[in-house]
């Protein structure tokens, strides 16, 4: 089978199968895989954290222990919280053993920005991803992409090993100044790659929009679902559509669109402008995408692509709703930067604004649509400290310390950030160490503190140590951010180290 050529497939995005009292509906889940595999279309994509992390193991069960393996196509996709080259393997050895398969068809770098990519080229990710295709354990490598297009161009320009690319079109983004739909299509199309399309339906959203937009058109949703597929399934250069089909007849819908699917004619064409511009309209946050706003913020707030989603949850009138790909989505916008609810309302973004948005009042409703509440931050943080504190104790059962850890790596002098309840039972551990000791404290409150180290506050010089050791785990990544810009030794959180010595 060329499974290049054979395309545009259908491809059956595993994250949105059906739920029974919270659980998911396995009857109805496997009912729905088994229509799709009755079909002219086989590929599967996942990822490790994908239905409440059960997306692997839901597709060994319904299609690798129930199918020949080579009657259908897997993707899955490597993880962003790569720390080390290490991890890379780590992953990918992880995610082959719960889907039960020697090899996957296609494997992807995920949720490519600006600083993901990055990332991978620091570690080697891209090297990695070329080593699994040499080893026969990955037919086709590439990677998904959500930034804009001239970084696409830069990847492509630079990593012509990749074999092909997925990214987000839709009717609505096509001309997206945030998205860019169009342009980073032309920009694969320009390098030859094959084109994987993710969210050609917006998340169920083009199917759902407001009632008057359906009586304008006289459509419903299923019109609407498939006019949206045919929009992109009539690009030229599209291998796979994927669509999150929860329910049997998603999947018999769809797959009749793309086996009819053909050029546009010219009423389907109007259709769609009249439908982008209605809903376009609808959009209440006039943000042009310019990028001023972000030039002096503190918190590297990516502003725009944040009031792009708000937009996206504003359909239906006054009520903003949320669906979980468009979480997903937040997670890989602010993936490294600041969050919406990290804004300090400092007000530098608006003074910049030339359309004189209130960006912080939008800050603040994003932060309570695709974030935490408080509650549930308190409680997660009370979470991760009983689990660092457990595991911490199985450690000290065992005979052990997290004295070898500082060894094996060759740190003898380190800082200690956050100086709680966790962060004053680690110093008075490594008190207790001969070959590393504590050259000073950054917290918040370094200035009403008072501890028999010396402290600083995370936003003064940082003296170069061999280690800086994070105690507030749960926030690992946000503080690892800002302390990067200031400091160039390893960063790493307590639960490594915790994990390292167990
Ligand atoms: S108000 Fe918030 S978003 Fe605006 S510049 Fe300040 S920190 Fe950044
Ligand atoms: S400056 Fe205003 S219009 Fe420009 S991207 Fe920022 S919020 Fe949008």
């Amino acid at each position: 089978m060329n499974y290049l050529s054979e395309f545009p497939q259908l491809g059956f995005g595993v994250m949105r199968l059906p739920y029974l009292d919270d659980k998911i509906d396995m009857e109805k889940a496997q009912a729905i895989v088994d229509e799709y595999m009755k079909g002219d279309f086989c590929y599967f994509d996942m990822h490790p954290s994908y239905m409440g992390k059960q997306a692997e193991e839901l597709v060994r069960e319904f299609v690798v222990k129930r199918y020949p393996r080579d009657s259908y196509l897997l993707a899955d996709k490597m993880p962003l919280n790569i720390k080390e080259f290490a991890d890379y393997g780590k992953y990918f050895n992880a995610s082959q053993t719960v889907c039960g398969v020697s090899y996957f068809d296609f494997y992807l770098l995920h949720a490519i920005t600006r600083d993901v990519y990055e990332r991978h080229e620091r570690l080697g990710g891209f090297r990695y991803m070329q080593d699994l295709k040499e080893q026969g354990v990955v037919r086709y490598i590439g990677f998904s992409f959500h930034d804009k297009p001239e970084l696409l161009d830069e990847i492509l320009t630079k990593h012509p090993e990749m074999d092909f690319v997925q990214l987000q079109i839709n009717y609505l983004d096509w001309e997206s100044p945030v998205i860019c739909s169009k342009k980073c299509y032309e920009i694969a199309r320009k390098h030859s790659k094959p084109i994987f399309v993710m969210e050609p339906i917006k998340g169920g959203s083009l199917a759902n929009k407001t009632d008057s937009l359906q009586e304008d058109e006289k459509l419903g949703a299923s019109d609407l679902a498939e006019l949206a597929l045919k929009f992109v399934a009539s690009l030229p250069g599209i291998t796979v559509i994927l669509s999150g089909m929860s329910e049997v007849g998603h999947v018999i819908d769809n797959r009749k669109t793309l086996l009819k699917v053909g050029e546009l004619n010219e009423r389907e064409r109007q259709l769609i402008q009249n439908l982008r511009e209605k809903i376009t309209k609808v959009n209440k946050i006039q943000c042009t995408a310019c990028g001023y706003c972000m030039e002096d913020c503190p918190q590297r707030i990516p502003i725009p692509s944040i009031l792009a989603l708000l937009n996206a949850c504003g359909k239906n009138g006054e009520t903003l709703q949320v669906y979980p790909y468009q979480k997903r989505i937040y997670s890989g916008y602010v993936f490294n930067k600041g969050t919406a609810g990290s804004c300090i309302k400092c007000g530098k973004c608006e003074n910049r604004c030339p359309q004189k948005l209130p960006i912080r009042e939008y800050l603040a409703q994003a932060a309570s649509l695709f974030e935490k509440s408080p509650t549930e931050v308190k409680l997660q943080r009370a979470t991760y400290k009983y689990r660092t504190l457990r595991d911490w104790m199985k450690v000290l059962q065992s005979g052990n310390s997290l004295e070898p850890y500082f060894k094996y790596k060759g740190f003898g002098v380190m800082a200690v950030y956050g100086i709680g309840e966790i962060g004053e039972l680690l110093i008075q551990e490594i008190k207790n160490y001969k070959t590393v000791r504590i050259e000073y404290g950054i917290d918040k409150k370094a200035k009403i503190l008072v501890k028999d180290i010396p402290l600083v506050e995370p936003d003064d010089v940082l003296q170069e140590v061999d280690v800086v050791v994070v105690t507030p785990t749960f926030d690992f990544e946000n503080i690892e951010r800002q302390l990067r810009s200031k400091i160039n030794c390893p960063i790493v959180s307590l639960d490594e180290i915790i994990k390292w010595c167990l």
